[in-house]
C-alpha cells in the first residue's frame, strides 16, 4: 500500500520502487527500509522531485551501487533516490569519455579499453557507479576520479537547478568531494590519458582484477572501512592491534584484509557498526591513531562517534 509520500510522488507523475528495502541496494546487504525510493527516469523527474524536497522532513540518500554504504537497521526516515537506465549511456571518443552517472565503473573501464582508450583502467576494480565515484573521488592503483574528471553535470534537489561543474569546483580530497546529499550527479565528462592497443589495456585490466581477487575479500562488504591515516595503512594498524578476525554478531574483520569488515547473510547493520567502533577504539588505544571512516553511514541514531553522512 502506498504511503502518504508515495501518493504525493504519484500525483507529481514520479515513479517509486514498490520494495522500500535498502539492504538489497547495497553491497553490505544489511539494514532497513526507506520511507520511499524514488526512481528517476529523466532530468524532468529531478525537477519534479525538487518541488517537494525543500519541504521534506526526511533525510535524502542518492544511491548508486550502494558499494560504499552502511545503512542502519529498521524503518528509516529517508527518501532514497535512484537513477534509471537512461543514466547508463557511454560515449567514448579519442580524448574524452561522456558517461551517465549510473554506469558501473567496471563496465565503463571495459568499454573504454575496448576502444583502445587509456586512463580508466583502475575503475575495473571498483564496484561502484560513476556518480558514486565522483561523490567519493573513488580511485585505486595510483589513480583517482579527480585525475580524469573534466566536468560533471549535477542537479541540486533543493535549488532545483542543473549546473555543469568543472573539476576545480568539487574540492576533491582523499575519497571525498564537497557534494551534499541533495546533489545528484547525472553525467560526467572524463579525459583519457592516451591510446594503446586494446589487447594491452585488457591485459592491464586482468592484472588489476587478479590483484583484487588475491588481496581483497568478496562477499558482503563496502570496501575499505577506514581511510588510511597519513603515512600508514589502516589495514596494517588494525592487524597489528590484533583485530584481524575479530567478530561481533554477524560481522567479522576480514581474515584476508583487516580494513574490510564482512557481514554474514543474517548480520545486522548494528553488528557492523559496533565492530567498526571497537576496531577504531582498539587502534586508538594501542597506537594513539584515530581512524576515520571511508564508508558512509546512513540513518544511525547512534554512530558511536563515527562520523556519519551521505
Ligand atoms: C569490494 C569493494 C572494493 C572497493 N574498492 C574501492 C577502491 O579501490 N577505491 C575506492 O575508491 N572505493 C572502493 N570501494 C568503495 C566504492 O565502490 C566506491 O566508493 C564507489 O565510488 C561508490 O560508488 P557507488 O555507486 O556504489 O556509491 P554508493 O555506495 O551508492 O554511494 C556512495 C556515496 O555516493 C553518493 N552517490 C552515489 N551516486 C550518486 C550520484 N549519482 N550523485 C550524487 N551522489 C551519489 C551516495 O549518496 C553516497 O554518499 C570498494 C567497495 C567494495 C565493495
Amino acid at each position: 500500500m502506498m504511503n502518504e509520500l508515495e501518493v504525493v510522488l504519484t500525483d507529481l507523475g514520479l515513479n517509486f520502487a514498490n520494495d522500500r528495502s535498502l539492504r538489497s541496494r547495497t553491497t553490505y546487504k544489511v539494514g532497513g527500509s526507506a520511507t520511499c525510493i524514488v526512481r528517476i527516469e529523466s532530468d524532468n523527474d529531478l525537477v519534479l522531485l525538487s518541488q517537494i524536497v525543500p519541504d521534506l522532513d526526511h533525510g535524502l540518500l542518492v544511491i548508486g551501487n550502494g558499494s560504499n554504504l552502511l545503512v542502519a537497521d529498521g524503518q528509516l526516515s529517508i527518501v532514497a533516490v535512484v537513477l534509471g537506465e537512461k543514466y547508463k549511456q557511454v560515449e567514448v571518443n579519442d580524448t574524452t569519455i561522456d558517461a551517465g552517472a549510473l554506469i558501473s565503473l567496471p563496465i565503463l573501464a571495459r568499454q573504454v579499453a575496448a576502444r583502445g582508450v587509456t586512463g580508466l583502467e583502475w575503475a575495473v576494480g571498483v564496484p561502484g557507479t560513476l556518480g558514486g565515484a565522483v561523490k567519493m573521488n573513488a580511485g585505486g592503483h595510483g589513480s583517482q576520479t579527480a585525475d580524469s574528471l573534466i566536468e560533471a553535470r549535477v542537479f541540486d534537489l533543493i535549488s532545483g537547478e542543473f549546473t555543469t561543474r568543472p573539476t576545480s569546483q568539487f574540492e576533491f580530497g582523499y575519497r571525498r568531494s564537497n557534494l551534499a546529499s541533495s546533489h545528484v550527479v547525472v553525467s560526467a565528462k572524463l579525459a583519457s590519458s592516451g591510446q594503446d592497443d586494446p589487447e594491452k589495456i585488457k591485459a592491464r585490466l586482468s592484472d588489476i582484477v587478479t590483484w583484487r581477487r588475491e588481496h581483497q575479500p568478496g562477499g558482503q562488504n563496502a570496501g575499505s572501512v577506514f581511510v588510511n591515516p597519513p603515512g600508514d595503512s589502516a589495514g596494517r594498524l588494525i592487524e597489528a592491534a590484533g583485530a584481524k578476525s575479530m567478530r561481533i554478531g554477524g560481522a567479522e574483520v576480514s581474515p584476508k584484509h583487516a580494513n574490510f569488515i564482512q557481514a554474514d547473510p543474517d548480520a545486522k547493520a548494528s553488528d557492523v557498526i559496533s565492530l567498526m567502533a571497537s576496531v577504531r577504539d582498539l587502534v586508538l588505544g594501542k597506537f594513539g591513531v584515530r581512524l576515520f571512516t571511508e564508508i558512509k553511514l546512513v540513518g544511525f541514531a547512534d554512530t558511536y562517534g563515527l562520523p556519519s553522512g551521505t
